[in-house]
């Protein structure tokens, strides 16, 4: 069904099974003892390792034949022109200095300025795991340095229950009339005192007073109806609730009756890619138990990218459990989709931006076209380089804003070279980006998930 679709990273991959086994952790903690620190216990690996082992990173090193394939799509290194921000380069300073204690600065910039976009993995021929060895290298920089404040800070928020996430969005709703001023044409606020990682560009989402569980707790669903379970990821639930109710306006108007846990949690992609492999394994230990108590709904749908990416990595899930990317639910159903639409059609122009995790991490690229098409007909239009990152790359944007904007820019070029009115991505993260790139850039187009252009038809009379 995906023919022309590139093979999926398999940067998540399951290195061991996840049950308990004290030979194997104490093998491993010896074995990979300069990737831990000595606090990250045996408590937190009863459930899974899935980073490196030492041998495997050597291995997988050795796999690199420094052809410089990488080179031709790594943003960062078009951007910067320096050969260690490039996979082949990164891959070669990590390699020497691998067991190394001191972490030399130059190894430090190298592990740290990369998207993870998978672009150069798509790209390499030898199949070399790249970001898995970069995050693998993070983890090593976490355990020398700690985790940079500010993460350490919002990723202890995705796992207290006390101080969570959802009080902190509350209290960031009621003090954002404070901190920031309304941006009239965009769906943000920008700046109006200075904030760490943020410029006077910089936009933040309205934050809303109720997340999508305070919405849905007055929700009736159809207990008939066949369930789906639906994991709408951080971002949906706490900052774009609408999403989220867009996505279960369009399951039920298929005949599905979407079945949201308020026990899940973040699905782990922000910890990983950071380094923070306590939290990514505890995070993921939770979600699992939360798959456990539904087993018996087989079918989990996403619309964010990244979630999607890192669930599709998850060992022991229930047997049987599919997880779908809400673009490949919606293809598989396409004849009942298109029977509701009735032919109707927006007839706004607009364009797509190819998630990283879902074009390059889960190798979908077909079904959101169809969509698009489906929704906007010929009004849709294709933008030069869909594939390329926005810049976000999870809290890049906030920790290397010159970069990100950068790399950003190529891609609101891209998006006004088209005219469009709308640029449409699945992933919550890149649209955030982009909007803050419609800021930065004056552009006139608005940024929206395609499940809402969906939404919106479906509920549109004519
Ligand atoms: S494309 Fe792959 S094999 Fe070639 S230099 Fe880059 S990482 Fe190494
Ligand atoms: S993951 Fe992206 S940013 Fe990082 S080295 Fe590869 S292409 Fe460059």
């Amino acid at each position: 069904m995906r023919e022309q679709s590139p093979q999926p990273n398999r940067a998540f991959s399951a290195r061991t099974q996840g049950h308990f086994r004290w030979a194997q952790i104490s093998t491993l903690i010896r074995t990979f003892s300069c990737f831990f620190k000595p606090k990250i216990t045996c408590k937190v690996l009863t459930h899974k390792i899935d980073i490196m082992t030492q041998s495997e990173l050597a291995q997988e090193l050795k796999k690199c034949v420094k052809c410089g394939a990488c080179m031709a799509v790594c943003p960062i290194y078009r951007q910067t022109g320096r050969e260690e921000m490039v996979a082949r380069g990164k891959l070669n300073l990590i390699e020497i200095i691998s067991r190394n204690q001191e972490l030399p600065d130059a190894w430090i910039e190298a592990v740290d300025n990369c998207l993870l976009c998978c672009s150069c993995e798509e790209n390499c021929s030898k199949g070399v795991k790249i970001t898995e060895i970069i995050a693998a290298a993070r983890i090593r920089q976490t355990a020398a340095q700690g985790l940079n404040p500010l993460k350490k800070g919002a990723f202890a928020l995705l796992k207290n229950r006390i101080l969570s996430i959802a009080r902190f969005i509350k209290l960031g709703s009621l003090l954002q009339w404070l901190l920031w001023r309304r941006l009239p044409r965009h769906s943000g606020l920008i700046r109006r005192l200075p904030l760490p990682g943020t410029d006077e560009k910089t936009v933040i989402p309205i934050l809303p007073r109720r997340n999508l569980d305070d919405i849905l707790k007055k929700r009736k669903p159809d207990p008939d109806l066949p369930p789906v379970l639906f994991f709408p990821g951080c971002a949906t639930r706490y900052l774009q609730p609408q999403m989220g109710l867009d996505l279960i306006y369009v399951l039920e108007k298929l005949g599905f009756n979407a079945v949201v846990p308020a026990e899940f949690k973040c699905c782990g992609m922000v910890t990983w890619g950071a380094g923070d492999a306590v939290s990514n394994l505890k995070l993921k230990a939770s979600n699992l138990k939360v798959f456990a108590a539904n087993a018996a709904i087989k079918t989990v749908v996403t619309g964010c990218a990244s979630c999607g990416h890192a669930l599709k990595e998850y060992d022991n899930l229930p047997p049987e459990s599919e997880i779908l990317d809400i673009s490949e639910f919606l293809f598989r159903h396409r004849e009942k989709l298109e029977k509701l639409l009735k032919g109707r059609q927006s007839r706004k122009k607009i364009t797509y931006h190819d998630p990283c995790h879902l074009r390059k991490g889960q190798g979908i690229t077909k079904e959101p076209r169809w969509l698009l098409k489906l929704i906007a007909g010929e009004n849709f239009v294709e933008m030069s380089h869909p594939e390329r990152c926005c810049g976000a790359g999870g809290t890049f944007g906030l920790t290397h804003k010159e970069l990100s904007r950068k790399i950003l820019k190529e891609k609101t070029d891209a998006a006004d070279a088209t005219g469009a009115e709308i640029v449409t991505s699945g992933c919550p993260g890149c649209i955030l980006q982009l909007t803050e790139g419609a800021v930065v850039a004056d552009s006139k187009w608005l940024t929206k998930h395609p499940l809402s252009l969906l939404a919106g038809l479906l509920r549109s009379r004519n």
